[in-house]
């Protein structure tokens, strides 16, 4: 091999070097960067084809154990250092029609045509670019994905395509989903949800908060919510708010979730993510559950946080309820009018002071006489009867909670809006998973411990569109037997039949609106839920 590099060196200097004795320094790192990646790409080649002769040729194919047939098989690499090409062989099994490349295994090599290294690179390239101009690395994230493959070139000298950093980026931001998936898959199924290592757990606070919220992307079906999960401790520093000098309790380092997805399967993203933030340790004894008014959300907080021993904390942004009354005033009084501020920031007062009560006497004092006052009353007024017990405020306060739900709405700008909601895209439901997600790994600080799992190895099943296993229908058996909860838990958790509801509890679930369910608790009198998902995380979480 190494009269082989010599004459690969000696060539690649003798068409350089006279060129090179005229150039200016700009010119001569270029070039021999050029350079550098032929002779280090050749050395690549080289060292891989010794590898590969040393490994051993295998027997039978691993699926079906039939005879494998050897072929020899050309793999163009684009790679951090030069480009190169592993020449291998590749055994071909006729029955299951499909073939491995033993050199891939060992050296740890996934799909597509970037290397491992590279691949970190590319992917990662989002926030060093953003960071390098010194602004928060997510505020200002590309729009596209050409000023990565721009950057690779110039710092590089790597030629990539922007399809290429496309598919790479949504293969490992579809494999940090999966990840997500699996976990979820788990605690379905009673099984510990993370290795012990993996729970990030506050020493100093049992506080976690939690906060909820969706935002629109435009998919190639239409407009469709992401839903975005934000997550920190609380404390037990105090932060003073520079514009209301309100004081709370400080976040303490968050992290984020985000799915294109149902209100429950959100909650189960919800859930795992709390538990990797320690819930169902003696950590946490209280979840603060901040969001805006939404019922998806408040319907479920209570039944997937609110674990035995847990106190769950339920409060409505106080802006979004500021923008109710804001709606009313600029209704009775003209829109930006004096009036409507001066009907407007004494209620504000109030509701911060004593809560809803007085804001709904305020609202039922009113008489309009338009349309559209009518309308704006009737909006706030339901508003506040349904969140009046989630702005307790003045009880909130004395705790040193904090009442607003800025963190979230910070992370849907980061994490969707600045990167998937620019003018004229649209998105496949599961390239827009992947890159929110992947976005979700860095914010969260967790890109090195992810990379540590070698995202770019994993090759998602060949029959599977996305990593995210199928959901099995409901038969029509299963819809008339059980109530509509059942028939949800089932779909989404239970490959197995469930057992038949009497037709008394049936109609028992269906005649009022069901009430949430604690993880692992009965319904309907039968132990239809825990039998159907199979779950008890009361007694593992102990
Ligand atoms: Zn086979």
């Amino acid at each position: 091999m190494y009269k082989e590099m010599q004459v690969l060196v000696g060539e690649a200097l003798e068409a350089v070097v006279p060129a090179l004795l005229t150039a200016d320094l700009a010119t001569l790192e270029q070039r021999v960067q050029h350079v550098g990646r032929v002779i280090l790409g050749g050395l690549i080649e080289r060292v891989a084809a010794g590898q590969a002769q040393g490994l051993p040729r295998p027997a039978r194919c691993p699926a079906c154990h039939g005879p494998l047939k050897r072929r020899e098989r050309a793999r163009p690499l684009v790679g951090l250092v030069g480009d190169y090409t592993l020449h291998r062989p590749y055994y071909w099994c006729a029955a299951c029609k499909r073939g491995t490349a033993a050199l891939d295994a060992a050296l740890g090599l996934g799909p597509g045509e970037v290397s491992p290294g590279l691949a970190r690179v590319v992917a990662g390239l989002d926030r060093r670019s953003a960071a390098e101009r010194g602004q928060c690395p997510w505020a200002a994230v590309e729009a596209t994905f050409t000023p990565a493959v721009d950057l690779v070139q110039e710092a590089l000298g790597a030629t990539l395509s922007d399809e290429t950093v496309r598919r790479l980026a949504e293969r490992i931001g579809a494999t940090a989903e999966a990840q997500t998936q699996a976990a979820i898959t788990r605690a379905k199924r009673g099984q510990p949800v993370w290795t012990e290592d993996a729970v990030e757990r506050a020493e100093d606070t049992p506080i976690l908060a939690v906060e909820v919220d969706g935002v629109l992307v435009h998919q190639e079906a239409g407009w469709h919510e992401m839903k975005v999960v934000t997550l920190a401790p609380l404390g037990p520093e105090l932060h003073t708010d520079p514009d209301t000098g309100r004081t709370h309790l400080a976040w303490g380092e968050a992290s984020d979730g985000v799915g294109a997805e149902e209100a429950e399967d959100c909650w189960w993203r919800v859930y795992v993510e709390a538990v990797r933030r320690g819930l169902g340790t003696p950590a946490v004894r209280t979840v603060v559950v901040l969001a805006d008014g939404a019922r998806w959300i408040w319907e479920r907080a209570r039944a997937f946080l609110g674990l035995p021993g847990v106190e769950v904390v339920e409060i409505a942004d106080i802006y979004h309820a500021y923008s109710y009354l804001w709606a009313v005033g600029n209704a009775l009084h003209g829109a930006g009018s004096l009036r409507a501020a001066a009907w407007v920031e004494p209620l504000k007062d109030q509701l911060y002071q004593h809560g809803a009560t007085p804001v709904l006497t305020a609202l039922a004092a009113l008489r309009p006489t338009t349309a559209e006052a009518v309308q704006a009353i009737d909006d706030a007024r339901t508003y506040f009867t349904r969140n009046a017990a989630h702005m307790d405020d003045p009880r909130f306060v004395a705790r040193q909670l904090p009442i607003g739900s800025g963190a979230v709405e910070s992370s849907c700008k980061c994490l969707v809006e600045a990167r998937l909601t620019q003018a004229g895209m649209r998105w496949g439901i599961p390239g827009s998973q992947a890159i929110a997600r992947l976005r979700a790994l860095h914010r969260s600080g967790r890109w090195a411990a992810f990379w540590q799992t070698h995202p770019d190895q994993y090759r998602p099943p060949e029959d599977a569109a996305s990593p995210t296993p199928p959901v099995p229908a409901v038969s029509r058996r299963h819809r008339g037997a059980l109530c509509p909860r059942h028939v949800a838990m089932c779909r989404r958790a239970c490959r197995r039949p469930a057992r038949r509801a009497t037709s008394q509890t049936h109609a028992r679930s269906t005649s009022t609106a069901p009430a949430p369910l604690r993880l692992g608790e009965l319904c309907c009198g039968a132990p239809l839920y825990q039998q159907i998902i199979d779950i008890d995380v009361s007694s593992d979480v102990r």
